[in-house]
């Protein structure tokens, strides 16, 4: 069947909303192909506005490396803003891919990435523009598999209704998987329709189907079990582990966007994973083991991604950059290489050390000394403890007093409020820390001129992590402690001027919560918020917690049970069936250390502690060095 491009529909509504250029694809390294050509068509989303989903890595990744696959092709969706979306509904104009501008439901695969929650409501207003029935029991063989990934992805359970699978992990090799699977159904003539080819998939054991697994609830509302509803699907789904990074050396061809974006810049993976085992910490747990990217791979990715894109900045990422265990050679050898250029470096570590001021200093030679950020996450020793964030208050004033003589002027720490255990005294230690921060600072420098920032997001319990069992604060008491908080710092007559003070009050979180911790019921929720006209829900200015509670009232969905409620440990939890290759008796061990304040450390450096995951995949930490070295760019 032909399929058009839409464009000159949207194109006559363009002039009529903000930032039109958003939805005009053709952005350098772009790919648009044959559509004849090919035999599987992905289109793939990330479910928030284009600036934000444009630097997102993850689809980046997926849509190069399905479209360098023959015979198949990717194209990017993106939600649109809710001036676009009206004018399309108005004219009847379609879900789009911003590459070719076809419809999305002419794919064959919608996939989804989702990094938060916060964008369930968008996935809900691209289906229904698309044209794809809402509700995953309702589609019929022309509609496109709707597929979830992301981190967001661990615990489905929420969207499942809306879902025909979910995959964990990494997503490079199992897309090229699925790929295969959807290609010989549609060759065998598709065969059994959309639900032998959920079959097949499910049966793979690497792709969740929610629709093949029944949920049963014990009278008080507790989950009693999830269960497979046929032969051939496993009683758990597993994650998705690349262990040899440099095999995946992506994106090669980064893309350059037309509109401006959170982040303008190419962006390197130089490991994933981490071993530190923040208990808070749900990216960390989930992508448990540690894969290093070499510094050869490193160099070569870093020199290509400059040539392909342009861009002028390079960001090394991980969730704990400085801890790559050839990170001095890494930023030696990258400084040395673009001194002089107009390349600027990045490295956005949170690691409390000397070290790290050492390698911001490698970085910042073509630049100015601006600001650093640290993140001692708690307020208080205590609080640290718990939250197995072995960072001394001796450690940070000595790191920052070490960044201020060096020239830095601005340090940004970040914390969390409403974590387990959390009392008033922890919340308003994050005073006196930030005052001794400045005193040691103007000690250090002779100098009034340095600055403090305080930057406080709510906690959110999130599944896969130990602190999967704990209740989350209510919003009142965060909100309570934030502005105890805020007091304690604008009433300092001495320290107050020199700290600044950013947070969020705490409602949104309890939402996060609702739908990191919910299961299939919150569904309902999420629905009805849509429906209510819930759109953009990680953006201040859209997100309302009015509409959502109104909308749980009327579902029967009581928010607190999800949120505010303590589970024990012998409750199923909706996500007990997927597998990030946690051992459940360890998150609970760990759990009961954290209320105790017990520590472990990191196993990259120290014996290993049986977090279950190395076995469970069938691997080990991977860490180098290799002794390899940077070798100067042949040409700058
Ligand atoms: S299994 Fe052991 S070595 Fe592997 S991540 Fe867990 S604690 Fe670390």
């Amino acid at each position: 069947m032909p399929v058009e491009s839409i464009f000159h529909r949207l194109e006559a509504l363009l002039p009529k909303v903000q930032k039109p250029i958003q939805y005009v694809g053709g952005e350098l390294n772009s790919t648009v192909k044959d559509w004849d050509a090919a035999d599987v068509r992905w289109a793939l989303m990330y479910p928030d506005a284009y600036e934000v989903g444009l630097p997102n890595q993850g689809v980046a990744i997926l849509y190069e490396i399905l479209n360098e696959l023959p015979a198949t092709l990717a194209e990017r969706t993106y939600a649109v803003w809710p001036d676009l979306e009206a004018l399309m509904r108005a004219e009847g104009v379609p879900q789009f891919t911003v590459d070719a501008h076809r419809p999305v439901r002419a794919f064959d695969v919608l996939g989804l990435s989702f990094s938060t929650e916060l964008g369930y409501t968008n996935m809900l207003t691209a289906l229904d523009l698309a044209g794809i029935p809402m509700l995953a029991v309702d589609r019929g063989d022309d509609d496109p598999i709707v597929l979830a990934g992301g981190h967001a992805a661990f615990n489905p359970e929420p969207i499942a209704d809306f879902l025909d699978a979910a995959v964990l992990g990494d997503g490079e090799q199992i897309a090229i998987a699925i790929t295969e699977v959807v290609r010989e159904w549609k060759a065998e003539g598709r065969p059994g329709g959309r639900d032998e080819l959920l079959m097949r998939l499910a049966e793979s054991g690497g792709v969740y189907v929610p629709k093949f697994y029944d949920v049963d609830y014990h009278p008080d509302g507790r989950i009693k079990r999830v269960a497979p509803n046929r032969p051939g699907v496993p009683w758990r789904v597993h994650k998705h582990t690349v262990m040899d990074l440099d095999e995946w050396p992506y994106p090669k061809k980064p893309l350059v966007p037309l509109a401006e974006t959170v982040h303008e810049r190419f962006s390197v993976e130089i490991f994933r994973g981490c071993t530190r085992g923040c208990r808070f910490c749900q990216a960390g747990m989930i992508t448990r083991p540690v894969r290093e990217r070499s510094i050869t791979t490193i160099g070569a990715m870093v020199e290509n991604g400059i040539k392909e894109s342009g861009f002028t900045e390079v960001g090394l990422l991980s969730l704990s950059s400085a801890d790559h265990s050839e990170i001095a050679d890494v930023a030696k050898g990258l400084a040395d290489r673009y001194e002089g250029t107009n390349t600027s470096l990045s490295l956005p570590s949170t690691r409390v050390d000397a070290f790290n001021i050492d390698l911001a200093n490698e970085f910042s030679r073509n630049g100015r000394r601006s600001g650093l950020t640290f993140a001692p996450e708690g307020g208080s020793e205590r609080m640290r403890k718990v939250i197995n964030k072995m960072v001394t208050e001796q450690d940070l004033i000595r790191t920052v007093t070490t960044a201020y003589s060096q020239g830095w002027r601005q340090v940004k720490l970040y914390f969390m409020c409403g974590l387990p255990t959390e009392t008033d005294e922890d919340v308003l230690g994050i005073a006196d820390l930030a005052k001794k921060v400045i005193k040691a600072g103007r000690e250090a420098t002779g100098s009034r001129d340095i600055r403090c920032t305080v930057s406080i997001g709510g906690f959110v319990p999130k599944p896969h992590t130990p602190f999967q069992w704990a209740g989350q604060a209510d919003h009142e008491t965060v909100d309570r402690r934030l502005k105890a908080l805020r007091d304690s710092l604008r009433g300092d007559r001495e320290y107050g001027r020199a700290i600044g003070y950013r947070y969020h009050d705490g409602k949104p979180s309890i939402v996060e919560g609702l739908l990191s911790r919910g299961d299939r019921r919150v569904g309902a929720v999420i629905r009805a918020v849509w429906e209510d006209g819930g759109r953009f829900d990680g953006w201040s200015e859209y997100f309302s917690y009015e509409r959502w509670m109104s909308a749980a009232e009327k579902a029967g969905v009581d928010v607190d049970w999800y949120t505010v409620r303590e589970r024990a440990e012998n409750e199923v939890l909706p996500w007990d069936h997927l597998d990030a290759g946690l051992d459940r008796e360890w998150l609970w061990q760990d759990w009961q250390d954290a209320v105790s304040g017990a520590e472990v450390e990191d196993c990259r450096w120290t014996p290993c502690y049986d977090c279950g995951v190395c076995p469970t995949m069938g691997t080990e930490i991977q860490i180098g060095p290799t002794g390899r070295k940077l070798l100067p760019l042949t040409v700058v």
